[in-house]
């Protein structure tokens, strides 16, 4: 590994030629913004929901299986709190995730209420399926496999009911390039670069008493993804730009049934999701075996991780770079009208879910791990808030449970609007003016983000060396030594590609430090989890001279383990 991780305070930008003030900025227009940004308009004078493309655009809009939370009376709580510990691993946060199972069937009913209309049966109850790790039938979903969207849409019409509303102001095409701090390291705000129209247009600065980044995960990090082209971990890069706290930024979830479409794939990649195999579908290698069963007792609805890693060792036997999925028995008038975005997507690509053995292969889904908060979505910069999958709440641990992820940004962007309000009314937070920006800038070319990706993918993807880690490192430092003509064209296509690299280079220098395989950090160096030594979570920070320094925080080795 190269020497300690510099970055630098901020991106290279044109400075502000307006400004606003408000009283919370909202980045981001998934579930966590979306949620937080109609709860916050209730309840605080003046919000600004900024959103970088148009606002359903975003990992919300592309989930399938559906929403998790305990609703059949014959389900509980604990009993979620239990699935969800063993995904995770024996790391995650159990008031973290106390808090996402209790308040979670509520925030599900409020979203109902709001107009989601989630599948329900001829008794017109919600239909609950089953997804990997959970022992119970408890996942809701609407429109078969196109829960986010219909979730999206509720969210973007409830918005739109209240747009007229002087308190609440919605920019799309605005993109937040960083954070606006005082001398003490507050946040105050950002600066945002709007293609729009008149005085708002280019790089603008936002003032606000509070900041929220819900700005989704990092899978753009990978050359195969599930996430969309959004999905460029900007919120995590901003925020360990200012000096906030990260927490588990190793564990990345791979997917295990990721439609396989040849190795010069890049981007988005399209998902099948667990419930196929919820609903019986199951794995076969290139010789029709099934492979899952003596794995893990849950077979194919095991953990992701399991699933993901026993994919990986069966291709690594068989020579191949694929496996299949097999939902053939389950008939076709099944599969199509319980799965028909999924049967759709297939189509388009020449495969047929109820006649075909579909190639499918682990690509990144997930970040587990984000800038770090409490149980209030609060980070470590007074002013800042996280939420979704941009933050680290600890509810997902090494792994996060299938379908926790809307949940976490339902729950906690409640939590964090109601946080907001009260400390505004004890006077907490009170307007403050930005210093004037100072420290080292940097900007990589647009044209690099392939090169991360491949560094990344290479290096710390799904399976994970020593050897892989130290080249990923070495590739994403040359990158890091960004040229004069990188620095030539500040816009949204280098903004993107220069937050993978920063995001890329603290995720592997902590990747490397842990010796172990957990939930979504398989190192083929190190295949055993080992508790004594790795029971616990690696932060990183970035110091006022550009270090990053990362830390291990050991839990007790009784606390939070669950056998996985
Ligand atoms: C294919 C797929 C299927 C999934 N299925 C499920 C499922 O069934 N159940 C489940 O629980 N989870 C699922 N997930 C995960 C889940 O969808 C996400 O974790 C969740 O939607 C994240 O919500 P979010 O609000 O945090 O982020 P997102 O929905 O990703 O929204 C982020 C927002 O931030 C904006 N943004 C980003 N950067 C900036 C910037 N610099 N400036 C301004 N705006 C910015 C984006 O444009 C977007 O509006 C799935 C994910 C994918 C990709």
């Amino acid at each position: 590994m190269t020497d300690t991780v510099r970055l630098p305070r901020r991106l290279d930008a044109p400075p502000p030629g307006w400004s606003t003030d408000v009283d919370v900025i909202v980045v981001g227009s998934g579930i966590a913004g979306l949620t937080a940004a109609l709860r916050l308009r209730e309840q605080v004078d003046t919000v600004l929901l900024v959103t970088k493309t148009v606002l359903n655009e975003g990992s919300t809009a592309w989930a399938q299986g559906g929403i998790a939370a305990a609703m059949d009376p014959a389900d509980s709580p604990e009993e979620h709190l239990r699935d969800t510990l063993v995904a995770g691993v024996g790391l995650c946060d159990v008031e973290a995730v106390t808090a996402l199972v209790t308040e979670g069937p509520q925030r599900v009913r409020e979203l109902v209420a709001l107009g989601a209309e989630f599948d329900r049966d001829s008794a017109g109850e919600i239909l609950l399926t089953r997804e990997g790790g959970h022992h119970r039938d408890r996942i809701a979903h609407a429109g078969g496999d196109a829960t986010g969207r219909e979730i999206s849409r509720a969210l973007i019409e409830a918005l739109h009911r209240v747009q007229s509303d002087p308190g609440i102001q919605v920019v799309e095409h605005a993109l937040v390039v960083d954070l606006l701090q005082t001398d003490d390291g507050r946040v105050c705000g950002v600066t945002v670069h709007v293609i729009g129209e008149g005085q708002v247009d280019g790089v603008g600065a936002a003032h606000a008493r509070a900041v929220i980044l819900a700005t989704g995960g990092l899978g753009q990090l990978y050359s195969a993804t599930t996430n969309p082209a959004v999905s460029t971990g900007d919120g995590m890069a901003i925020a360990l730009r200012a000096g906030a706290v990260m927490a588990d930024v190793e564990f990345v979830q791979f997917h295990p049934t990721v439609l396989w479409l040849g190795e010069a794939a890049n981007g988005q990649q399209p998902l099948i999701s667990e419930a196929v195999r919820g609903e019986g579908g199951f794995l076969v290698d290139g010789d029709g075996v099934r492979f899952m069963q003596g794995v893990h007792e849950m077979a194919d609805l095991a953990p992701r991780d399991v699933v993901a890693r026993a994919i990986v060792a069966r291709m690594r036997e068989t020579g191949t770079d694929h496996v299949y999925l097999d939902a053939r028995h389950l008939g076709r008038e099944f599969v199509e009208r319980r799965f028909p975005s999924i049967v759709a997507s297939l189509r388009e690509h020449g495969f047929d879910l109820a006649a075909d053995l579909v190639p499918v292969a682990p690509a990144q889904h997930y970040a587990s791990g984000g800038v770090k908060v409490d149980l209030h979505g609060r980070s470590s910069l007074d002013g800042l808030y996280a939420c979704g999958e941009a933050s680290c709440t600890g509810v997902h641990g090494a792994n996060r449970l299938a379908s926790n992820s809307l949940l976490e940004g339902l729950v906690f962007a409640h939590r964090i609007a109601d946080d907001i309000t009260a400390r505004f009314a004890a006077g907490e937070l009170a307007p403050a003016t930005p210093a004037a920006p100072t420290g080292e800038t940097a900007l990589l070319a647009a044209e690099h983000r392939r090169d991360v990706q491949r560094a990344m993918t290479a290096g710390s993807g799904v399976v994970r060396s020593a050897e892989s880690l130290a080249g990923a490192d070495h590739e994403l430092a040359t990158l890091a030594k960004a040229t004069e003509s990188d620095r030539a064209n500040p816009e949204p296509a280098a903004w993107e590609a220069t937050n993978l690299l920063h995001l890329g280079q603290v995720l592997t220098t902590v990747a490397a430090l842990r010796e172990e395989t957990r939930g979504g950090h398989l190192r083929s160096d190190f295949p055993e989890r080992d508790d004594e030594d790795w029971l616990g979570h690696l932060h990183a920070v970035r110091r006022p001279d550009g270090t990053v320094e990362t830390s291990y925080h050991p839990l007790p080795v009784t606390a939070g383990s669950e056998p996985a």
